[in-house]
């Protein structure tokens, strides 16, 4: 279970780097409202990375550092950006899956219990990531209302980082 956790580590890290990637890429073509959701997923994702570490310790374990991928494709439509970041969330939620039944097949309750909260984390991800493509989608030829749509997101991000921060602060 160590071993499958500390892998889960690193997939966290991993989508953290495609984020950014992803958002470097869609501030470079004017898209600043998408790029600025992009880096809030960016920075939530290393919060779920450190949650998986700070279990693994706190069950005495030892956090690995494997490998990170190389992100090497890049963008310049948010369309094949939201579809690629869905895509993205149905991998990381197969892999979660995968990482509950092992847990409930080891009868390891408490990484049953620690893993509920990725698998609800991982239901809002992907309803995020599917508004996200049908909103690019659906104005995709109208220019004004895709600019418009993508400054929505710049709006929904920053509401959705003072949330964070308060909460953090709580
Ligand atoms: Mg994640």
């Amino acid at each position: 279970m160590e071993k499958a956790l500390n892998e889960q580590y690193v997939k966290e890290l991993y989508s953290a780097y495609l984020y950014l990637s992803m958002s470097k890429d869609m501030k470079r073509e004017g898209f600043t409202g998408y790029a600025s959701w992009l880096k809030v997923q960016h920075d939530e994702e290393l919060e779920h990375a450190f949650k998986i570490s700070d279990y693994i310790e706190d069950r005495e374990g030892v956090t690995e550092f494997g490998a990170i991928d190389a992100v090497t494709q890049h963008f310049d439509c948010p369309c094949q950006v939201s579809e690629a970041a869905l895509k993205h969330e149905e991998f990381i939620s197969d892999s979660i899956r995968s990482l509950f039944k092992q847990a409930r097949a080891e009868g390891d309750l408490e990484t049953e219990v620690f893993l509920q909260w990725y698998i609800t984390e991982q239901v809002e991800e992907e309803a995020n990531a599917h508004e996200i493509v049908d909103g690019f989608k659906a104005t995709e030829d109208d220019k004004a209302a895709f600019f418009s749509f993508d400054q929505s997101l710049k709006a929904v991000s920053y509401t959705h980082l003072r949330a964070h921060e308060t909460s953090a602060h709580l």
